[in-house]
């Protein structure tokens, strides 16, 4: 029996209410596909500043350091808006673990249900069938942490601000290594987006791409698009794209747009992966929901889990290898929405399940 051990970091607001929903589904595709779940629960976000002083307690950290994988839920909310910036649940827990296990590749799959079409503001004549497209993102470079960064105040009064842009060809290699092989797990296409026209990091970034590519997959089929055709083609057709790869800045904005362009961030999953292999020799990695707390309908039991449990579905398929057991989950909480069950988040109107009730179809499905 294999085992999968990974921390739980359920955080504040809807967090713990979907994270259990996840463990159940977890527990139950264990087993059918037969693999144990070891997982231990820690505190993070708002609910670590308040019962430890931080929002990434070092019992977290270690606890995450034990493990294989890390399942978070979303941290945050109005009673530690008040902070400063540095303190706030998202930023003091989010980015230090980011820098930690250096996760430098951010997967956010686009996906839209046939059913849940009337949810996408696109036109159904545009997404009518789904959509499902998947961004990969590089996260730890570009111009978001290229130095200089500064702001200075000049001769004549103005002020100046620098942002630098930088990229090595070890940070581009090392992301198109990651869209490959998610690439290869779907229809082997990838569209690398850039701005070439004008950037010089963007330059680089094509060539890399292309050698690397070549040398790794030359079965890939590779394109390139400039990112302001790219934003616009993602709106005109979503579907004429697999993998999107691109850079940090792009890519916050073009997975964003994905996610608008899917309707609801209660169905929508994403997965960091770092530099590092677990001890199973696969990425290490952190999966987590969209969307964020959910103030307005936390502790109601409303949620929708589905974001959470399809980012467990991601965390087996990358961090554990389990690609049958990750399929399993994502086609359960499809035929669910096939059925006909909703969440509020997703009715459109109509009649509303309860997190729990969801839960229980999408397990009743993996069987
Ligand atoms: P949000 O994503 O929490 O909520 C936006 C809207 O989407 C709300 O109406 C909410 O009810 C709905 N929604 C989100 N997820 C849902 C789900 N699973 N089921 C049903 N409805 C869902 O964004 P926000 O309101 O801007 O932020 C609320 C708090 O969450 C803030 O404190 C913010 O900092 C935090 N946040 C955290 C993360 C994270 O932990 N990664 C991400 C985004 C926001």
């Amino acid at each position: 029996m294999k085992l999968i051990r990974f921390a739980n970091l359920p955080g504040d607001g809807i967090g713990p209410e979907v994270m259990s929903a996840a463990l159940e589904v977890l527990e139950q595709t264990g087993k059918v596909y037969n693999f144990d779940c070891v997982t231990t629960s820690f505190d993070v976000g708002g609910v670590g500043i308040d019962k430890h002083g931080q929002a990434l307690p070092n019992s977290t950290l270690d606890g995450c350091r034990a493990m294989d994988a890390i399942l978070f839920g979303s941290v945050g909310g109005p009673k530690w808006e008040n902070l400063t910036p540095k303190e706030q649940p998202e930023r003091a827990a989010l980015l230090p673990l980011r820098k930690e296990f250096e996760l430098f590749a951010n997967l956010r799959p686009g996906n839209l249900f046939p059913e849940l079409c009337g949810l996408s503001p696109l036109r159904k004549d545009v997404v009518g069938g789904g959509i499902d497209v998947l961004c990969v993102r590089e996260l730890t470079g570009g111009i978001y942490f290229g130095q200089p960064k500064k702001t200075t105040l000049l001769e004549d009064g103005q002020k100046e601000a620098i942002d630098t842009m930088i990229y090595r060809t070890g940070e581009i290699k090392r992301i198109t290594e990651v869209a490959i092989k998610a690439a290869s797990l779907r229809s082997k296409r990838i569209c690398s987006v850039d701005k070439a026209n004008v950037l010089e990091t963007s330059v680089l970034w094509r060539q890399t791409v292309t050698e690397w590519t070549k040398k790794l997959d030359p079965s890939i089929e590779l394109s390139h698009m400039y990112v302001d055709n790219a934003a616009m083609q993602l709106v005109r057709d979503p579907n004429q794209f697999d993998v999107i790869l691109t850079e940090n800045m792009f890519g916050d904005i073009l997975s964003d747009e994905l996610a608008v362009i899917c309707g609801s961030l209660g169905m929508l999953a994403s997965a960091s992966l770092g530099t590092g292999s677990n001890s199973l020799d696969f990425p290490f990695g952190l999966y987590e929901p969209a969307g964020g707390t959910a103030p307005d309908i936390a502790g109601k039991g409303v949620a929708n889990p589905c974001a959470q449990i399809l980012s467990s579905a991601l965390m087996l398929r990358y961090s554990f290898g389990l690609e049958d057991a990750a399929q399993a989950i994502e086609n359960a909480v499809k035929d669910t929405i096939r059925s006909g069950l909703r969440t509020s988040d997703i009715s459109m109107g109509g009649s509303a399940v309860t997190t729990s009730e969801m839960t229980s179809a999408i397990l009743s499905r993996i069987v």
